[in-house]
């Protein structure tokens, strides 16, 4: 794991003075090895490079961009569970990420207040609503919990007769493989009555190794479902070649395209912006390179509404 700037720049071959470093963010740097050495060296405009380093640039305060900017705090009935749709529940089990990305829209979430839970309020509350059937681990990053902790709370939501269906969202199968190859896991989850699916959090193809295609082939034997989520990032993946390649590679290691989210207007974050517009420009674009399934909905999250919105095509 790589938490220090010096360390980074000696990886990548780039002097920390030619680049234009936050060194006293309080979000801190933090990327795992595997995906740091994926950074192409002596380019400072990489686009693996840019989703991590510190950049004086967030410093930039914009009125639009604020705190919690999807009204998560809002929709906590109590603390880590958020029940925002029909149906589904997220349930916020990390507190921590394997990497820091920049872009994140929870990076100002009070997670310390997660922390403190009790699973066991979490799973009174599903249990006494039957209109749930479908829960979400999200985080943070769920992954960084270790196998134990993640066993015994899904075989505790396997009791739940009313729910059908397990989501994990996580970020650490792409960015760390190795972490997330936790075989007692996937052993509980092969054999599991719920139908388990995860959404894997990849914005780039090359992020994409060897080791994730030996990864996702391990999860499709324990008869997960893989999707992705990414998040359209400006100066990473906002053009359609790169989108197309994303997707083709997605696809040649078993997984399909679920959403490309709008960024999440999170204070420190708005020189990663892609308007609607120019998101509805490559979204045509790519529905013509593209066959349907291969094609992310484009997503925007307005709190408030009773699901996340899908961008219309621009015409
Ligand atoms: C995104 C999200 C979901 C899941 O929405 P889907 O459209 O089913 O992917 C559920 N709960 C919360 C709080 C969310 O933010
Ligand atoms: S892994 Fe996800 S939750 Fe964690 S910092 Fe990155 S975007 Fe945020």
């Amino acid at each position: 794991m790589i938490q220090s700037i010096a360390e980074l720049c000696e990886l990548i071959q780039i002097p920390a003075s030619a680049l234009n470093l936050d060194k006293n963010s309080s979000f801190s740097l933090k990327v795992p090895q595997h995906f740091a050495k994926q950074i192409e060296a002596k380019n400072p405009q990489d686009p693996l490079l840019l989703q991590i380093l510190p950049d004086l640039v967030e410093q930039q305060q914009n009125i639009a961009f604020s705190l919690d900017p999807v009204g998560d705090l809002k929709a906590n009935p109590i603390d880590s569970l958020l029940h925002k749709y029909y149906g589904r529940v997220l349930l916020i089990i990390s507190p921590k990420c394997d990497i820091h990305c920049r872009y994140c829209f929870r990076r100002h979430f009070p997670y310390e207040q997660a922390k403190k839970t009790h699973w066991q309020e979490a799973l009174d509350y599903i249990e006494q609503d039957k209109t749930i059937s479908e829960v979400i681990f999200s985080g943070g990053d769920p992954l960084s919990l270790s196998e134990n902790i993640l066993i015994d709370l899904i075989q505790k939501i396997a009791k739940i007769p009313h729910i059908t269906t397990l989501r994990i969202h996580s970020r650490t199968p792409v960015v760390m493989p190795t972490k997330a190859d936790k075989t007692k896991l996937l052993e509980v989850l092969k054999y599991s009555r719920l139908n388990i699916v995860l959404v894997v959090h990849c914005n780039h193809p090359n992020e994409l190794t060897k080791d994730t295609l030996i990864l996702f082939n391990k999860y499709k034997q324990a008869n997960i479902t893989l999707l992705n989520q990414s998040v359209l990032l400006k100066n990473v993946n906002d053009s359609a070649k790169t989108l197309e390649q994303l997707s083709k590679k997605l696809f040649s290691q078993g997984v399909l395209p679920y959403y490309c989210h709008l960024l999440d207007k999170v204070s420190g974050a708005k020189h990663f912006l892609v308007n609607d517009h120019q998101g509805g420009v490559l979204l045509e674009e790519l529905r013509k390179r593209l066959p349907g399934y291969l094609v992310p909905k484009f997503m925007t999250e307005i709190a408030g509404e009773p699901y996340k919105t899908q961008l219309k095509d621009f015409k």
